[in-house]
């Protein structure tokens, strides 16, 4: 494994926002001056402590932070092995750590003065987070989300259209996510002027992977302090689930120069990796351009974008944060897979042991942690993000399940 130095990291992203290789700014030229703007005006504001101790004080009052770190303590018994602990981000309003980073987002919209919002979103998490922060704002929002997505996330669209949000759907491409994402870019070219661009995962151009990385960071300061305080050392390993990788880079980043913490990024794997019917783009990809940056995509020989399947839609996107790309290549966190089944398995699992509901994309990050605890010792510990709660994901489970709602 190669160390991360405190060097290293205050360096990366480099001033062209990139992640040695990857990352980033691949956009028309229209954006450019947009982008230049949301960087220095990011610059200002996180060096200035008005703005955290805002950014601080939605995360206490409104988000319910800190969340809690729980020790899990029947399932780590039944596994054998290292002691497990769970860090709560499904305690979040919303339900789910995206609002994290949808709470900061829109503060920097509101300091720019931008009144419109537009987000993309796949299985709706996003999009619903998103809606949430601009009905408390006042903002009026727009939520780009493709048609087979709409159809299949109706109780989402609905959530939207409650909270005031106005849901597009997109019927170009594939009408999932990445069409999602190519019509909330199109719409911010058209758009700039008013419009803040909400992105809910560490992908798109510069400064976009470094900004959204550093509201999730919260989660990882806090699992820091909480292990030291409840176990008296730092955790062994940490694992978290990777879609666009938000929520795992929100624990792992204030850990990366701690050279005795591993880390292991838990991919959706689908039927299995061997069977191409998956969403893991960093084990079985290959480097391209997506969304704004370089990185890791499931494409094939000609660059053609290929279809992803997953039984958690928040983990189903063929690209990754540039950020996890470097990560991978410098060999400081271990990128694995879960397929659909070990997947369904762990949710039933810890359902059952904990009295705990995780989402589907959760699951992913526990199935490995099932693997992973009985080769440890019982003096070892895990921290796992607990990403987001499961009610959402209890009509997919029925249906697997064969049980008719
Ligand atoms: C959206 C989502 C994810 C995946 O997104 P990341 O950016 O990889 O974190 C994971 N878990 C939950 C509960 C989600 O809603």
């Amino acid at each position: 494994m190669n160390q991360i130095t405190t060097d290293l990291l205050a360096t990366t992203p480099d001033a062209a926002g990139r992640f040695g290789d990857y990352g980033g700014r691949y956009v028309s030229e229209t954006l450019i001056a947009a982008l230049d703007e949301l960087d220095s005006l990011y610059n200002r504001l996180s060096q200035d402590p008005d703005f955290q101790r805002e950014f601080d004080e939605d995360l206490a009052h409104y988000v319910g932070r800190p969340s809690p770190l729980y020790e899990a303590r029947r399932w780590s018994e039944k596994l054998g092995g290292a002691r497990i602990f769970f860090k709560r981000e499904d305690l979040n309003h919303t339900g789910a750590h995206k609002v994290n980073n949808t709470v900061g987002q829109a503060l920097l919209a509101k300091h720019m003065g931008k009144q419109r919002i537009i987000a993309e979103t796949g299985a709706g998490q996003h999009g619903v987070a998103s809606a949430t922060i601009a009905a408390r704002l006042g903002m009026e929002c727009h939520v780009f989300m493709g048609e087979e997505d709409v159809y299949r996330q109706s109780l989402n669209v609905y959530r939207m259209k409650l909270l005031g949000a106005e849901v597009v759907p997109v019927t170009s491409g594939t009408r999932t996510l990445k069409d999602a994402m190519n019509e909330a870019m199109r719409d911010w070219v058209t758009n700039v002027d008013d419009t803040f661009y909400i992105i809910g995962t560490v992908a798109g151009p510069a400064p976009y992977p470094r900004l959204v990385r550093d509201f999730q960071s919260v989660i990882g300061r806090e699992a820091r302090a909480q292990s030291l305080a409840m176990t008296g050392k730092l955790p062994d390993a940490l694992v978290a689930c990777v879609g666009g990788g938000s929520n795992a880079i929100g624990l792992f980043y204030p850990f990366l120069s701690d050279e005795g913490v591993a880390m292991y990024g838990v991919e959706a794997g689908g039927d299995g990796l061997a069977t191409g019917r998956h969403a893991a783009p960093l084990s079985a990809g290959t480097p391209g351009v997506l969304h704004g940056n370089k990185t890791y995509l499931m494409q094939d020989d000609d660059g053609q974008i290929l279809h992803t399947h997953s039984v958690s839609a928040g983990l189903d996107y063929p690209g990754v944060g540039p950020e996890h790309a470097w990560l991978k290549d410098m060999g400081r966190v271990e990128y694995v897979a879960a397929d659909d089944q070990e997947t369904l398995a762990a949710f039933h699992e810890v359902t059952r042991t904990e009295g705990i509901m995780p989402a589907l994309e959760t699951a992913h990050a526990l199935a490995y942690t099932a693997r992973l605890a009985p080769t440890m010792g019982r003096d070892q510990i895990i921290v796992v993000n607990l990403s987001g709660r499961g009610d959402k994901d209890i009509n997919t489970v029925a249906r697997l399940d064969g049980i008719e709602l």
